[in-house]
């Protein structure tokens, strides 16, 4: 068998979930899962953050697996429904929704349930994604409160800037005046609020990243917020090649050897996930790709990243060999390292793990 694989470690989630509560000692937690909980698997991931209050998610498929996977907690659709049909399934599950567009709230209007549904309903804050202005947002939570199908709203707004210099001061005031008066519960607060901006932890808070130990700020490491990583993608040297100065390697002969180099060929490619931008924002440290670690000694890729094999430097590491082992990601590599080498920020990475790389759930 191939040997790439990606291990997920529950012990490190649940973890991560204390470093949560630590944070937010008096907030609900919603765990944010979706996308197949950032790459880990959504029922990895759930069980590990059993003791979480909510889970919340994309799909609504997602939703009713949790649901009849036996989660009672409070199971959440980020992005609500999208047509009745989903509504429905939505009350009979006993699914809270996020409501977002007028569309939704004229359904809901509409709608005979077997249940009222619990509902978060959202303003936009500045991130002009989702959500009602400040203007339209009392007048609809005026109607929901009116509405037969809902039964409890929660005030909820995602910020643009909790995670840059910029930070949510502005947007925070905005909501606040926005919601003065009512006395409903609150949720505000994503990774980077939780750990940056204690003011607004609010009634429920939405640690998504955190929760898989990687860091929701840019330049930030994961670990000087205590987080552990929950993911290790690994693999192995399925070949070796010496090359000579002047010799280059792989499609594009994009890495030319200015010495003798002993360079490994890694069962890992853009196809498991791998990103093939690694090396295009180069740092002093890894001038040619990013890090990654063979036999436990850090190195770094080299040339450019294929469907199905990278190439990395083995010239300081003379034990590595065929069948050496080696770590893309996880407790050596930082998931964010090798994101900042290739341009992006560790979610994509996390999230693009592909189907075909099998997974080991250890706990
Ligand atoms: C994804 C998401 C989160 C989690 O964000 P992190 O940065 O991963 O903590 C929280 N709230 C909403 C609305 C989201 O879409």
């Amino acid at each position: 068998m191939r040997p790439i694989l990606a291990t997920i470690h529950q012990t490190a989630l649940t973890h991560n979930l204390h470093v949560v509560r630590t944070h937010a000692p008096h907030a609900k937690i919603m765990a944010v899962i979706k996308a197949n909980g950032y790459g880990h698997g959504l029922i990895n991931v759930a069980n590990a953050l059993n003791q979480a209050d909510g889970f919340a998610v994309l799909g609504i498929n997602e939703a009713v697996t949790l649901r009849q996977a036996g989660f009672a907690q409070t199971l959440l659709l980020l992005e609500g429904v999208f047509n009745a049909e989903e509504l429905t399934v939505a009350a009979i599950h006993h699914l809270d929704l996020v409501i977002h567009a007028l569309p939704q709230v004229e359904m809901l209007e509409a709608a005979h349930l077997i249940k009222p549904v619990c509902i978060h309903l959202k303003m936009n804050s500045g991130m002009n994604r989702l959500g009602f202005s400040p203007t339209e947002f009392m007048a609809m939570y005026q109607r929901l409160k009116a509405c037969q199908c809902v039964r409890e709203i929660t005030l909820m707004t995602h910020f643009a800037t909790a995670d840059t210099p910029i930070g949510i001061a502005e947007p925070l005031v905005l909501f606040k005046k926005t919601i003065d008066g009512l006395k409903e519960a609150v949720s505000l607060a994503n990774s980077a609020i939780i750990l940056r901006h204690k003011v607004a932890h609010a009634d429920w808070v939405r640690p998504g990243i955190m929760l898989y130990g990687a860091s929701p700020v840019t330049g930030t490491s994961a670990a000087a917020f205590h987080l552990q990583p929950a993911m290790t993608l690994s693999s192995e040297i399925i070949s070796i090649q010496t090359i000579q100065a002047g010799e280059s390697i792989g499609y594009g002969s994009r890495f030319t050897a200015n010495k003798t180099t002993k360079v490994g060929i890694v069962a890992c490619g853009y196809a498991d996930g791998y990103p093939r931008h690694a090396g295009q924002f180069p740092t002093p440290i890894y001038p040619h790709g990013a890090p990654i670690a063979v036999d436990g000694k850090m190195t770094q890729t080299l040339g450019r990243v294929s469907m199905d094999m990278l190439f990395c430097d083995l010239t300081d590491i003379p034990n590595a060999n065929i069948g050496s082992s080696v770590e893309l990601w996880g407790e050596h590599v930082s998931v964010d390292s090798v994101a900042e080498a290739c341009g992006t920020i560790g979610y994509e990475l996390l999230c693009a793990v592909a189907q075909r790389v099998p997974f080991k759930v250890i706990a």
